[in-house]
């Protein structure tokens, strides 16, 4: 049997999984579609400025992942984010901490990826199993393998589409419901917001403004501002031009703010297409140690990064102990 492993997706779940096998003593490999790691812990650049357009801040309830954020602490990945709140108050209105990966939200991930291959750029189009054990084939039709298991975790939509005939594990899918988001990035050389450091659930359109600048190990010169959509606003308008959005976004957010008439130097919308968790599976992953295929994501559990820490690991001890 091959001791070599693949997972599919290289966002917090399946980076996490690939780390629980590597340290089992696997060979991993990570087959990403984008150009970079991190998924939806995504830090992008307009410019010479950053934005974490996807997930804004980490909270921890499980002790593996707050354990996992201490080692990300502790090493310079992330560090805790105080913004101030309408009461002007550091920190004011959080039940629990919140952290911020530094210099990015994608600093989240980089620990992981430490020891695993990584093909990013490879978009897997289907896995297909020989008598060797699985071949993952990619758009471009090449194919690597045999791997003696295989991880996917990606969102349930697209795990739908990869997990084919293997129907034990794709028909529980169709309970995930996912909605799209759009994400805002402003640019405006001035100050222009309220002095508040974040802003939610704001109108119908419009649920959170962030002065992402404000996060620590952030440099920046006027004011980088972070948007998101309301679910139900996303969804209406998930087909329109990127552009009309943009201008749409950030009327709303003038109106809503009260803000001096003032033109953003420069503001790029992006739509997360399976962004946000509705309805989630229900169980932390899914696997079958018959076909030694699984599944994992946020979307298992929850709608939190830490919910897609979890099901990853979970899902790499499960396929560990299928190996033994
Ligand atoms: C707008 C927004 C705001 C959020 N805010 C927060 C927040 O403040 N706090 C919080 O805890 N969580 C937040 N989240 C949720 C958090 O980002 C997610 O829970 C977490 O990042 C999901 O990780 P994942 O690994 O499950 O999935 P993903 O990050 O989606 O990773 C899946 C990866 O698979 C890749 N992929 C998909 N199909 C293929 C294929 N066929 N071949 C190869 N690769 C493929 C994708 O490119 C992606 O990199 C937010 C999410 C969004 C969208």
């Amino acid at each position: 049997m091959t001791r070599r492993a693949a997972v599919i997706g290289a966002g917090l779940a399946g980076l996490a999984c690939a780390r629980v096998l590597r340290r089992a003593g696997l060979y991993v490999e990570v087959f990403e579609q984008d150009r970079i790691i991190g998924g939806r812990m995504a830090t992008t650049r307009l410019g010479l400025e950053s934005f974490d357009h996807g997930s804004q801040y980490l909270t921890a309830r499980s002790t593996q992942f707050k354990t996992y954020i201490t080692e990300l602490t502790s090493s310079g990945y992330a560090a805790r984010w105080k913004p101030r709140s309408s009461t002007g108050e550091e920190g004011g209105g959080q039940m629990m901490p919140w952290y911020v990966g530094t210099p990015g939200m994608s600093s989240i991930v980089r620990p992981l990826a430490e020891s695993v291959r990584i093909h990013a750029g490879h978009k897997v189009h289907t896995i297909v199993r020989s008598e060797k054990g699985w071949d993952v084939w990619m758009d471009d039709e090449t194919s690597i393998g045999p791997f003696a298991a295989i991880a996917i975790a990606v969102p349930a939509p697209q795990a739908q589409l990869l997990l084919g005939r293997l129907d034990s594990l794709a028909d529980p899918l169709s309970r995930v419901r996912m909605s799209p988001c759009w994400a805002l990035m402003v640019k405006l050389e001035e100050r222009t917001l309220p002095d508040q450091d974040v802003f939610s659930d704001m109108s119908e359109v419009v649920r959170w403004i962030a002065r992402n600048s404000t996060k620590p190990g952030r440099n920046s010169r006027g004011e980088c501002v972070l948007v998101h959509a309301s679910p139900a606003w996303s969804r209406e308008t998930e087909e329109a031009d990127p552009e009309v959005v943009a201008e749409e976004l950030w009327a709303e957010v003038s109106h809503v703010l009260a803000l001096p008439p003032v033109r953003p130097s420069r503001m790029v919308a992006h739509l997360w297409r399976h962004g946000l968790v509705d309805s989630s599976l229900g169980e932390s992953y899914l696997y079958s140690s018959e076909h030694r295929v699984g599944v994992a994501g946020d979307w298992c559990l929850g709608r939190l990064a830490e919910h897609a820490f979890d099901s990853g690991t979970s899902l790499g001890r499960a396929i560990v102990a299928s190996l033994v």
